[in-house]
């Protein structure tokens, strides 16, 4: 009997262990100072965070390119978000090239990068306003509700696709309210203990990072008591820009620990749900927040956006995943980037998610695997990117049923205008051929559906 020996590993393929160490800030000009204690307190990150061109400018120094102060000067006007940086998250920045790197592209924006919205946009692209029986909470599937009790987060990504509700007003957009006081969340606990469907509660925002200690208690609590809810998800993008509050803010990682205990001993899960979109958001201080966590036996998840320049090659996915696996965190979703206002530059095509699925698949465990799927605009829902069912690659249309959410329509993905080839782009330029390549896509997925029937 032969043995087959595969050759030793090439080192490559173990970049996801090489998780930054040692006091990376300290090339930051303003945190050149700062040591460690100061660095891994929250309330130091909060208060130094980073939210006008001014701040920007005293923090990175002169070091950095002055055409790219310039740019971002702009940028920060033209926003349809407001801007606010951890320190962490600047320090995570490569500010030799601050255009290529990952996290500023999703945090601080300039407007030489910008490109002109999709004609097909809109501000609230899943509709999400449209499914709200209460201020604050949306209930689109059946047994799954998503309750929004605050607005603000500790850092505004660039492209938040609750833009329309999210973060202190802007010069472009007024924002709409949200379940901000405890009586309105009390309207939402009502609503949710009166529909016996109702199993699963994703509580975001905001980010839930902003939740005092006792409300994270108040509402944990207040929702375990309802008797048929068994599955709660706290949602946070905090761990991936501002990971040491897991560490430091003992009182709220204390909180969230007493509700998940609390679910268990009532047979009820409590998670917590996270968004990191590159690798490089991921440091020993992070690895070291997640061991607190794992500790403790709470389990974490990951939920990514698909992001051109931040995670669209097959090695950055594969490392994102692989690191996240490295540090006890289950990558759950990759998502098709919302049709939101002002971040055309940082979405992909459907055909771009179908591909890296084909390439991440295969290099770790299954339970590991993200699925990559599209939240279909207009309210149809999680759909896994490859059943649309029809696909348009040269005009950039894809078109999905979500039947057992809301059956019989057609919801429509579009991709980034710019990515397609120039004959396609200027079809686009015109309004009636728009509709034309739009009828044509609708149809033919209509057909698809109705031979399956
Ligand atoms: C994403 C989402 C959920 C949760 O869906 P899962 O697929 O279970 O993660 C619930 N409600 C709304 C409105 C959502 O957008």
């Amino acid at each position: 009997m032969m043995h087959h020996h595969k050759p030793p590993v090439d080192p490559a393929e173990l970049e996801h262990r090489n998780v930054r160490q040692g006091e990376f800030w300290r090339d930051v000009p303003a945190y050149e100072h700062v040591d460690e204690a100061t660095f891994l307190d929250h309330i130091w990150q909060g208060r130094n965070s980073v939210k006008t061109p001014e701040e920007l400018f005293e923090t990175i120094g002169t070091s950095v390119d002055p055409t790219f102060l310039e740019d971002a000067k702009e940028g920060f006007r033209r926003a349809p978000m407001a801007v606010r940086v951890s320190p962490y998250a600047i320090a995570s920045i490569d500010w030799t090239r601050p255009y290529e790197d990952p996290i500023r592209l999703q945090f601080i924006p300039v407007a030489s990068r910008l490109l002109p919205d999709h004609p097909r946009l809109t501000l609230d692209s899943l509709h999400e306003q449209d499914d709200s029986p209460v201020q604050g909470l949306t209930h689109r599937y059946v047994d799954k509700a998503l309750f929004l009790p605050l607005q603000t987060c500790p850092v505004y990504c660039r492209f938040c696709t609750r833009s329309y509700a999210i973060g202190p007003d802007t010069e472009n957009v007024d924002k709409a309210p949200l379940a901000k006081t405890t009586d309105l969340w009390k309207a939402a606990f009502d609503y949710i203990a009166s529909r016996p469907e109702i199993e699963d509660i994703v509580i975001s925002g905001g980010d839930t990072y902003q939740l005092a200690p006792k409300n994270i208690t108040l509402i944990g609590d207040a929702l375990l008591a309802i008797p048929h809810v068994r599955r709660m998800r706290f949602a946070t993008k905090g761990p991936a820009v501002m990971p040491m509050k897991i560490l430091t803010d003992t009182a709220w990682t204390d909180a969230l620990t007493g509700v998940v205990e609390r679910g268990r001993a009532l047979g009820k899960d409590v998670v917590l749900h996270t968004h990191f979109n590159s690798p490089n958001e991921i440091t020993w201080i992070t690895q070291r927040a997640m061991a607190l966590l794992f500790e403790r036996g709470i389990t974490v998840r990951n939920q990514s956006v698909l992001i051109r320049g931040v995670n669209d090659d097959a090695r950055t996915m594969t490392t994102l995943v692989k690191r996240l696996s490295w540090i006890n965190v289950h990558p759950y979703y990759v998502y098709m980037h919302d049709l939101v206002k002002g971040v055309e530059d940082m979405r992909t095509s459907v055909q771009t998610s179908i591909e890296l699925e084909k390439a991440v698949r295969g290099t770790t465990a299954g339970f590991n695997t993200p699925l990559f799927i599209c939240d279909a605009p207009g309210g149809g829902g999680k759909r896994d990117i490859h059943s649309f069912d029809y696909y348009d690659r040269e005009n950039g249309i894809a078109v999905y049923s979500a039947p057992s959410v809301k059956p019989g329509q057609s919801f429509l993905y579009f991709d980034p205008i710019d990515t397609l080839a120039p004959e396609a782009q200027a079809r686009w330029a015109v309004p009636e051929l728009q509709e034309r390549m739009i009828a044509e896509a609708v149809a033919r997925g209509g057909a698809k559906v109705a031979a399956l029937a």
